[in-house]
């Protein structure tokens, strides 16, 4: 009998269902440490690759929580962390319940724990993080943090705290079937006291809920990219694209909202640099609401628990007009990103 007749919600169901949960808990565990002033940086390649607290401290949160549930599955971090025994206060056992009464699409309901892999990238948007907690807190006797009731905020840096994000993507068979992106600053321009943060899911076959799908005009062409991480290729290859208009943004998964949004049409980085974990949920969402995430050849990324986490071809997503943006690649772009 499958899991659907016999009313226990299916095995990827509750994966996500947990991962809904487990994803706000590392938005909130990615804004205590913002608020509490000590990031505890380290530099992984360089000074544009960063990991702090909040990174080290989600990704425990999130890998713990979920193979806690689900002993079986694959689960793959951003982060290299020594394997030490996780803080019990770090663990979340929740499940979203609105998650768990959804039907599960029928050729997903009998697949197996040991066939599913996650994609944790347990703060997306590092560098950006970092520059936005700079502001708030220096010089520390300056400024007023975040939560503080007469805040005088640096407003010119706060909208980077919409660049990061929590993100757990869910494969199988290589394909991106379930994404949760949490946004843990969602709704700080109302200020302190405000109820921070959101959470999006999506399953092709299901739909994608958590905002509200919009789309740029099809005649406007507007492209989002890299802040931090750019460089000529990557500059050329947007301007080839005859842009209206270009944003610079940190985040993989807040370019995807941004594309869902109608705040953009086309997410290109002709670079390597991201990976699977910054692509895996982003491309599940994307693909719900009918969009695509491709290399820059056009190629699909494949999200197997054993192939190179480099999304080294570039990345060019998508709401609508895929083929478009394809077709201005220039050749060098090509050559240069295989
Ligand atoms: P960005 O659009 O620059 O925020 O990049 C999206 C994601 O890819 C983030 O997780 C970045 O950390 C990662 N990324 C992109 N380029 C690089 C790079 N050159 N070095 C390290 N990480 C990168
Ligand atoms: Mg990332
Ligand atoms: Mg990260």
């Amino acid at each position: 009998m499958s899991s659907v007749m016999s009313g226990n919600p299916a095995v990827v169901m509750r994966l996500v269902a947990s991962a809904y949960a487990v994803a706000e808990k590392a938005g909130a565990i990615v804004r205590k440490v913002l608020h509490s002033g000590e990031l505890g940086i380290v530099e992984k390649t360089g000074a544009n690759d960063l990991q702090t607290l909040a990174d080290r401290l989600a990704q425990q949160s999130i890998c713990a929580s979920l193979s806690k549930r689900f002993p079986k599955l694959t689960i793959i971090g951003e982060e290299e962390l020594p394997a030490e025994e996780v803080n019990e206060d770090l663990i979340e056992n929740g499940q979203a319940e609105e998650i768990l009464q959804k039907t599960c699409p029928a050729e997903y309901s009998d697949l197996k724990e040991e066939e599913l892999v996650v994609w944790v990238d347990p703060l997306d948007g590092t560098k950006e993080y970092t520059e936005a907690s700079r502001c708030l807190y220096l010089p520390a006797e300056a400024q007023t943090p975040l939560t503080g009731s007469d805040a005088s905020l640096p407003l010119s840096a706060l909208w980077l705290l919409d660049n990061v994000t929590v993100l757990i993507g869910i494969a199988y068979g290589g394909r991106a079937i379930a994404g949760v992106i949490n946004q843990p600053f969602y709704n700080y321009q109302l200020g302190p006291g405000a109820n921070l943060g959101r959470t999006i899911w999506g399953m092709p076959g299901l739909g994608a809920f958590g905002f509200q799908l919009q789309e740029v005009p099809d005649e406007r062409r507007i492209i989002t990219t890299t802040r931090s991480h750019s460089n000529k290729t990557v500059m050329d290859c947007v301007d080839a694209m005859e842009p209206h208009e270009v944003i610079r943004v940190g985040g993989a998964g807040n370019k995807i909202i941004q594309l869902i949004e109608g705040k953009a049409s086309a997410y290109v980085f002709a670079s390597p640099g991201c990976k699977k974990w910054d692509t895996c949920a982003p491309e599940a969402i994307l693909h719900t609401v009918g969009g695509k995430l491709t290399d820059m050849h056009g190629n699909a990324y494949c999200y197997d628990a054993n192939v190179k986490h480099m999304n080294s071809a570039g990345v060019l997503a998508t709401l609508r007009n895929h083929q478009y943006y394809t077709s201005r690649v220039p050749q060098s772009v090509l050559q240069a990103l295989k």
